[in-house]
């Protein structure tokens, strides 16, 4: 009996679940291209999506923090579900608010979801006209370019956090942890060394990847000494006030966001933004679910929020609104910040025709935009996974890259288990991984898939469809995943298998990927989630690069290397079977091979790379022919060529150019 009084419940329950699905489906989508505010000096036109509400209310503030509502308007009732009101007067540095009111009752005052600008910790929305933001010089700005063709695979990108950046005193930067700060040039460390934004261009990347900058609620704007990585968007057409001088002024974040980018640009490097439009900080009490209760959110089949992404709510990018909105908010970026690309946090949510939708549209503007994300989800989503965007369906991307998690951990070991050991690490059983990560995740006749780490079948399109890298924010970093996995190495040795992990990374096919201060032994303390860890865990410790100034000079040597020898970085999957070969019959622990193309001008043409993954040296045979090793100060004075038969050190990497 209680089992079918359970049932008729559950039947009620999912009947009223589909009638809200459908609802949704039912409401009006608005084409225009002007929800928010359209600003000019005469007036101020809002425009507000909310095809449920019976009323809607704008009020206006004079200040962007307490004080009382100065004026309130009834929007009226426009085209398509959406609600305007247009004040005929100039409203520059006035805030404002909405309320709608839902099945007779008002829902919680929020901010307009559109806003581009607010005041202090996003409570109001700000009336800014935005040529006021704009630095001297902003309509000269262009984005640099990163060789000759500006194809995805000459990317080398460098995943940054802006306060990790510049707040160490080690920095001798001024405006630490700031915009401002990352714009600084000429700072050094206490021995002399460059840091910041001169560090990352002497190092030689192309892209700098910074992590979230929108405007996210985890940080108190009031107070200074707050940490957050800031994966819980607010405002996504905000940037983040903390990050600003004075995060009470709306314009202040503006402009000082647009200086940090014009700063970049200068120097020749990209600027690609952390986006993380799969979910949203708050969930029943956020703008979007205030205005329009359920519809920017999946739910679950008894009508609860749906949580793909762990974080409480997962957006439904295949509802029109959504999709709208997140096309609309990445144009805005580009058009507005020039921002050079995007990294889509859990990608693996969103649906891939709202993806490829965004790449088609961006790369329609901006041709040579870097576009790549997170392949997967961090929890089960009631939406049909051959229709998002996960690792499995990146060849049906468009101009989207994938993060490869195969050979992050063939490369180190699963970041899911601390004591697991990778092929830079002595686990030399994670060979082929990294060799499938080699050849860029794609179909390659030399690469054995059941012996795979992850993977069971190739999954990209081409080498520019995949992101190779061995570490990022998330998880420990490198270096301190090698000395929780291999305590009983000496320093000497975990530096070896360091060197080796980035070598396998700058080397390998596909679009290369750097956690920044790795190139000079970043240590996180063994704190694997360091997201609200303060500075004390997180902060790039600049003397760092001095005491191992060895390794951060090889790693730019890498950086050169690739982007001076063009078949490190092909771009079709055809060329990467032609052109790459491994060597077959290796001692265990041995991954050694050969691509084709001319170094240079010189009379070589091949190079030939060899990585020692294992504890014991190996004299490995190579084919017969002249080589001549690389990434040795000396080797262009004394071009001495190596015999047929080649010794690599234990976790070491030989990389030889020959004929
Ligand atoms: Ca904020």
């Amino acid at each position: 009996m209680k089992r079918l009084i359970l049932f008729c419940f559950l039947m009620i329950f999912a009947k009223q679940h589909t009638e809200a699905q459908n609802q949704y489906d039912q409401y009006p989508t608005y084409k225009g291209n002007d929800l928010g505010l359209t600003y000019t000096s005469q007036s101020s036109l809002f425009r507000i999506w909310s095809p449920p509400a019976a009323e809607v209310e704008l009020r206006l503030y004079k200040q962007g923090t307490g004080g009382h509502v100065y004026r309130s308007l009834a929007m009226t009732k426009s085209q398509s579900g959406t609600w305007v009101a247009k004040v005929e007067e100039n409203l520059k540095g006035v805030f404002y608010t909405i309320r709608t009111k839902i099945n007779g009752k008002w829902n919680n005052e929020v901010t307009d979801p559109y806003a581009r600008a607010v005041g202090i910790n996003g409570q109001r929305a700000m009336v800014v006209d935005l040529k006021d933001t704009n630095p001297d010089g902003w309509n000269k700005d262009r984005s640099p370019d990163f060789s000759d063709k500006n194809l995805p695979t000459d990317a080398i990108i460098y995943e940054l956090h802006i306060r990790d950046a510049t707040i160490h005193p080690s920095s001798g930067v001024k405006q630490k942890g700031k915009f401002l700060g990352l714009a600084e040039t000429g700072t050094q460390n206490t021995a002399g060394l460059s840091t910041g934004l001169d560090h990352i261009k002497e190092l030689g990347v192309t892209h700098v990847h910074l992590l979230p900058f929108y405007d996210y609620n985890s940080v108190d704007e009031t107070k200074t000494d707050q940490y957050n990585w800031g994966y819980d968007p607010v405002h996504y057409n905000v940037p983040e006030g903390s990050y600003s001088t004075n995060a009470a002024d709306g314009l202040t974040r503006i402009r000082e966001l647009k200086q940090m980018i014009q700063a970049f640009h200068k120097k020749g490097l990209r600027v690609v933004m952390d986006v993380v439009y799969n979910h949203t900080a708050l969930t029943e009490t956020s703008n979007f679910n205030q205005l329009v209760p359920g519809y920017y959110y999946r739910q679950k089949a008894d009508g609860s929020f749906s949580d793909a992404t762990a974080c409480g709510n997962e957006t439904a990018s295949e509802r029109e609104m959504f999709r709208k909105f997140m096309l609309e908010s990445v144009l805005y970026w580009v058009k507005e910040y020039h921002i050079d690309g995007f990294r889509f946090d859990l990608m693996g949510v969103h649906d891939i025709k709202t993806m490829n939708l965004i790449s088609d549209t961006l790369h329609k503007i901006k041709p040579d935009i870097l576009l790549y994300g997170e392949g997967w989800t961090a929890g089960a989503s009631p939406y049909p996974e051959e229709q998002r965007a996960v690792k499995k369906n990146a060849h049906l991307l468009k101009g989207i890259a994938v993060f490869s998690d195969d050979i992050r951990d063939g490369i180190k070991g699963s970041v899911f288990d601390i004591k697991d050991r990778g092929f830079a690490t002595g686990k030399t059983s994670n060979a082929e991984s990294v060799k499938f990560g080699i050849v860029a995740s794609g179909k390659h006749v030399q690469i054995d898939m059941r012996k795979v780490n992850y993977s069971k079948e190739p999954y990209t399109s081409g080498p520019d469809n995949v992101i190779t890298y061995a570490e990022c924010h998330d998880n420990n970093i490198l270096w301190d995943k090698i000395a929780l996995s291999v305590p009983e190495a000496s320093e000497a040795d975990r530096k070896k298998m360091h060197e080796l992990a980035l070598t396998i990374v700058l080397t390998s096919q596909g679009i290369p990927f750097l956690h920044a201060g790795s190139e000079f032994l970043r240590s996180k303390f063994g704190e694997e989630n360091s997201y609200n860890k303060g500075d004390s865990v997180n902060a790039i410790r600049w003397d760092q690069k001095t005491i191992h100034c060895e390794l951060n000079h090889a790693v730019k040597k890498l950086i050169e290397l690739r982007k001076s020898y063009s078949p490190l970085r092909m771009n079709t999957q055809k060329e990467v079977n032609s052109k790459l070969q491994f060597l077959q019959l290796l001692p265990d622990g041995v991954i050694a091979y050969i691509v084709k193309g001319r170094f240079h001008d010189s009379k070589f043409g091949e190079m030939l790379l060899l990585f020692n993954g294992s504890a014991d040296s190996h004299t490995i045979s190579v084919p017969n022919g002249i080589w001549i090793p690389l990434l040795q100060e000396d080797y262009l004075t004394t071009q001495k060529p190596l015999p047929n038969q080649i010794k690599v050190a234990p976790f070491s990497s030989l990389i030889l150019i020959g004929k």
